[in-house]
């Protein structure tokens, strides 16, 4: 490929085969090939990209060895372990063959997802350079490490879970927001923990999907740590020509249509992400606490969602209660949804990227975390950035209720929209040429050009 006369050059990027890190991933692909970069996608085959909807990008399929049982096990932390294991020798063989080859362009180097971290190895062998993308918050880095820390120490156990208390020196965390595993994973996480961090210094950069004025405490707490530079160049779907779609769920437009023929701010949109799930108690409780606040909302409700049931579980009764006030679907183009001018608010379980995306259009919250970082995103959210309220209790309809009112139609949820809005502001000069986000990716293209 010539680019004014030079070649140019191709990078591959390697994204972990889960939504929340597709997505960043693919967006940073798309901002690094505006800047005139060679794009390959090398990708499991395990929740592949549709290649339709990338034309700019070489897709490189990597068997990942995964059965069947793997993938519906649902135990994500002994299936990214696996992957780890799995797609090694694979994409060694792959990546061999281009470079040694010499077809193609040059590969100037190898970005990939913090929890692939096989492909630290790979690169090493070829003697490629690589760089690191992390999905999280920056926060999040810190609770982790602070979390298996205490750990290796024996200073914390799985019973602190629950516990109010602060953790020392992390302001505002309390234990309860440390993203503990399940009791079950509680060792396997703490070795992928440790894998994950143990490579750090022999990549070349991290990129961070989050800004300096959101993190710019716990990204200069990280650099510290580091000998190579953290460059925080989010949020990643707001910078070049526009994110990819790279949902693997078919993204029901209709509610767009609906969301038109409503007013300004008046809608709460409900979504708990791509993985997590609730039980049918959660289910009703959300579905008449819904229903009973009086609100509009417009809820995503993915068929795999309910643990334990393949019915149709939400009741005749139910639906006719709601008649038009509420829009339910299976998969949602989430970062419209939260830029169209009906949507007042957000119940999420905060997932970094829904959270990102969320304060981007100014859009308060509720936080309902699940499991994992959204703990430690929420307390961010509600103590820290102060544009949500967290649904700390067991899901019962009467809190459901109160919360969407409080946020919705209360004084209380009307500051939180004018914080949301200061900070839509000032994430929108971080990239704005001159912000921080801007000069970190201008460093980055920089440094990639000079290897
Ligand atoms: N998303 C979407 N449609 C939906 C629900 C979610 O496109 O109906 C996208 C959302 O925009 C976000 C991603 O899926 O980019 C979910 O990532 P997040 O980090 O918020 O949560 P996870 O799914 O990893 O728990």
């Amino acid at each position: 490929m010539e680019k004014n006369g030079q070649r140019s050059r191709r990078l591959v990027l390697l994204p972990c085969p889960f939504q929340g890190h597709i997505n960043p991933m693919l967006q940073l692909g798309t901002i690094l090939h505006s800047k005139g970069f060679s794009i390959t996608i090398a990708h499991t085959e395990f929740n592949s990209p549709n290649p339709s909807n990338h034309p700019n990008f070489k897709l490189l399929p990597i068997p990942d060895g995964l059965s069947v049982q793997d993938i519906s096990s649902g135990d994500i932390v002994s299936l990214i372990q696996r992957l780890n294991v799995n797609c090694k020798s694979h994409l060694q063989e792959c990546l061999s063959q281009i470079v040694t080859g010499g077809r193609q362009d040059d590969i100037a180097c190898i970005i990939y997802d913090e929890l692939m971290f096989f492909v630290e190895t790979v690169a090493n062998f070829l003697k490629l350079p690589s760089i690191i993308l992390r999905t999280t918050s920056a926060a999040t880095l810190i609770a982790r490490t602070t979390l298996c820390q205490l750990k290796l120490e024996g200073l914390v156990s799985l019973e602190d879970s629950v516990s109010q208390d602060l953790v020392p020196n992390h302001h505002p965390l309390r234990f309860k927001d440390l993203p503990f595993p399940s009791s079950r994973k509680f060792e396997s996480f703490s070795q992928l923990v440790i894998d994950t961090y143990k490579i750090k210094t022999s990549s070349s950069a991290i990129i961070w999907n989050t800004m300096d004025c959101l993190e710019l405490s716990s990204l200069a707490r990280i650099q510290q740590q580091y000998q190579v530079p953290n460059l925080p160049i989010g949020p990643l779907h707001k910078f070049g020509p526009g994110p990819p779609n790279s949902s693997l769920l078919k993204e029901d437009t209709s509610c767009m249509a609906w969301l038109g023929k409503q007013t300004k701010n008046s809608v709460i949109y409900v979504s708990l992400g791509s993985i997590a799930a609730m039980d049918e108690r959660e289910l009703f409780e959300m579905a008449w606490g819904l229903a009973n606040s009086e609100q509009r909302f417009l809820w995503v409700f993915r068929p795999d969602s309910i643990r334990g049931s393949k019915n149709e579980v939400l009741s005749q009764i139910f639906k006719e209660t709601i008649g038009e006030r509420g829009c339910i679907v299976n998969w949602a183009p989430q970062k419209e949804v939260l830029a169209h001018s009906a949507v007042g608010g957000f119940l999420s379980h905060c997932g970094w990227n829904s959270t990102l995306e969320s304060i981007c259009e100014g859009i308060p919250m509720i936080c309902r975390p699940c499991f994992g970082d959204q703990r430690v995103n929420a307390r961010y959210v509600s103590h820290v950035w102060r544009v949500g309220l967290e649904l700390a209790n067991e899901l019962e309809r009467g809190e459901i209720e109160k919360a969407i009112r409080r946020l919705m139609a209360g004084k209380e949820g009307e500051a939180m929209r004018e914080r949301a809005k200061n900070l839509k502001e000032k994430i929108e000069l971080c990239i704005k040429e001159g912000g921080s986000s801007n000069n970190s990716l201008n460093k980055l293209v920089k440094m990639i050009m000079s290897f």
